[in-house]
C-alpha cells in the first residue's frame, strides 16, 4: 500500500467537461490524456471520459498504443506525430489520427499502402516555431498530402499557441491571422477538413480560437494555465474550474527540535526556536520537487505548516510549531482546492503543467466520485 496519495476526483473532472463544452457550445471537444493525463491516470481517465468527448489527444504514438490496449475506442490524435516508418502500420491498425508536420511524413505517406486511408491533422507553424510547416512553405506541402492516396480527404487543420497563457500579448491574435492567411490562400475551403488552434488558454481567453475542435489539457485537471497574479484567472477555481487531484500523505513521525539545530540533508535550515518537527511520507521519489524552498506550505488538518529542510527522496519535515496537536498519522495535503497547485507553482518557480507531471508511480492513484 502507497502512502503518498494522489486522489482525483472523477465528478470534478466531469464539471470541467462540461464547462469547457458550454463555454465553447458549437465545438467538438479532444480531452488532452499525455502524460499519464498531466499525473492523473492516462487509462482510467481515458475511461472515464470516453462517453463525453469527441477525440483524446496524447503526444506519443507509444500513449495512443496503451490506451488501444486498454479498450478505449475513441479517436486519438498524437500530437508530435509519427517519427519512424514502421509506426505507420500501427496507426492504421489502431486508427490513430497523427498530427503531420514535417516533409519526411508526407513522403513516408506517399509511399504507404493503406487499405483505408489515414486521417491525419496538417500542423501549421502559425509562429510557435516548433513544430508545423512554416506558412511560406506551407501551401506546397499541403498540396504535396493531398496527392498521397493514403491519407483521407480533407485533410484537417491544426496549429499551436506559443503565449495564449499571456493575455497581453499580441502573439495570439498575430497567430490566429496565419492560420486564417493560410485558409484564405488554399482558397478552396472544401479541401480542409476540421480545424483546430485552442489549447486551455485559447480556450479560456481567446474565442476567437474556437473552430471545430478545442483541445483542452490542464483545464481538464481544473488547474488555471494563467500566471497566478491574473485577476480572476489566477488558480481554476477563479475560471470557474473545480481541481481534480488532491496529492497527499500522512505524518509518519513527530519529533522535538530544540532551537539551533539544523535539519535533514545539507542542514540547510535551522529552528529559531524550540519546535516540533512531522516527517512526511513524501519526497522527490513520488514526484514532489526537491528545489522547493523552505517555507513552502502544507496543509494539515486546514492549517498551513511550512515546509523545512531540504526535501528527500522519501520524506519531507514541516515545521509543526511548539504547541503542535497533531498525530501520526494525520493527514498531510500538499495541493488541493484549498491549497492551489498554482499556488505551489508561484512560490517554486515550477509550473503547474510540470508539479503534475513529474508525479511517479510510486504515489497511488485513487479515484473518488464526491466532492
Ligand atoms: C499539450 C498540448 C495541448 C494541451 O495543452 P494545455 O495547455 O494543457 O491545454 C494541446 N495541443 C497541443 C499541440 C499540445 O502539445
Amino acid at each position: 500500500m502507497s502512502i503518498a496519495t494522489i486522489e482525483v476526483n472523477l465528478l470534478a473532472l466531469k464539471h470541467n467537461i462540461n464547462l469547457c463544452k458550454a463555454q465553447a457550445p458549437n465545438c467538438q471537444l479532444a480531452a488532452v490524456v499525455k502524460a499519464n493525463a498531466y499525473g492523473h491516470g492516462m487509462i482510467e481517465v481515458a475511461r472515464f471520459l470516453q462517453g463525453d468527448i469527441d477525440y483524446l489527444a496524447v503526444a506519443r504514438l507509444s500513449e495512443a498504443l496503451q490506451l488501444r490496449c486498454a479498450g478505449v475506442t475513441a479517436p486519438i490524435i498524437i500530437l508530435a506525430g509519427f517519427f519512424h516508418h514502421d509506426n505507420l502500420s500501427l496507426l492504421e491498425r489502431y486508427a490513430l489520427q497523427p498530427v503531420i508536420h514535417c516533409p519526411e511524413q508526407i513522403a513516408m505517406l506517399h509511399k504507404l499502402k493503406t487499405t483505408r486511408p489515414l486521417t491525419v491533422w496538417f500542423k501549421l507553424d502559425t509562429g510557435m516555431h516548433r513544430l508545423g510547416f512554416r506558412a511560406e512553405d506551407a501551401i506546397n506541402y499541403f498540396q504535396q498530402l493531398q496527392q498521397c492516396a493514403s491519407v483521407a480527404k480533407p485533410i484537417n487543420l491544426i496549429s499551436h499557441f506559443c503565449n495564449a497563457d499571456l493575455l497581453d500579448q499580441p502573439d495570439t491574435v498575430s497567430q490566429i491571422a496565419v492560420f486564417d492567411d493560410f485558409i484564405s490562400a488554399l482558397g478552396d475551403r472544401s479541401c480542409i477538413g476540421l480545424q483546430s488552434l485552442a489549447a486551455s488558454g485559447g480556450q479560456l481567453a481567446w474565442s476567437a480560437s474556437y473552430r471545430d475542435v478545442i483541445r483542452p489539457g490542464l483545464a481538464l485537471y481544473g488547474v488555471s494555465p494563467f500566471s497566478y497574479h491574473e485577476i480572476g484567472k489566477g488558480t481554476g477555481a477563479q475560471l470557474g474550474l473545480q481541481p481534480v487531484m488532491t496529492l497527499k500523505s500522512e505524518l509518519i513521525a513527530i519529533r522535538k527540535q530544540l532551537k539551533g539545530e539544523g535539519i535533514g540533508y545539507g542542514q540547510i535550515w535551522h529552528s529559531q526556536r524550540d519546535t516540533q518537527i512531522g516527517v512526511v511520507a513524501m519526497g522527490y521519489g513520488d514526484g514532489y520537487p526537491r528545489n522547493i524552498p523552505c517555507g513552502t506550505p502544507v496543509l494539515i488538518n486546514g492549517q498551513r505548516k511550512p515546509i523545512v529542510g531540504r526535501v528527500a527522496m522519501d520524506m519531507i519535515m514541516v515545521d509543526l510549531g511548539p504547541d503542535s496537536q497533531y498525530r501520526i498519522g494525520d493527514d498531510v495535503i500538499f495541493w488541493n482546492h484549498d491549497l492551489p497547485v498554482e499556488e505551489i507553482a508561484d512560490l517554486t518557480g515550477i509550473s503547474a503543467y510540470e508539479l503534475l507531471t513529474r508525479l511517479t508511480s510510486r504515489a497511488q492513484i485513487v479515484y473518488k466520485k464526491c466532492i
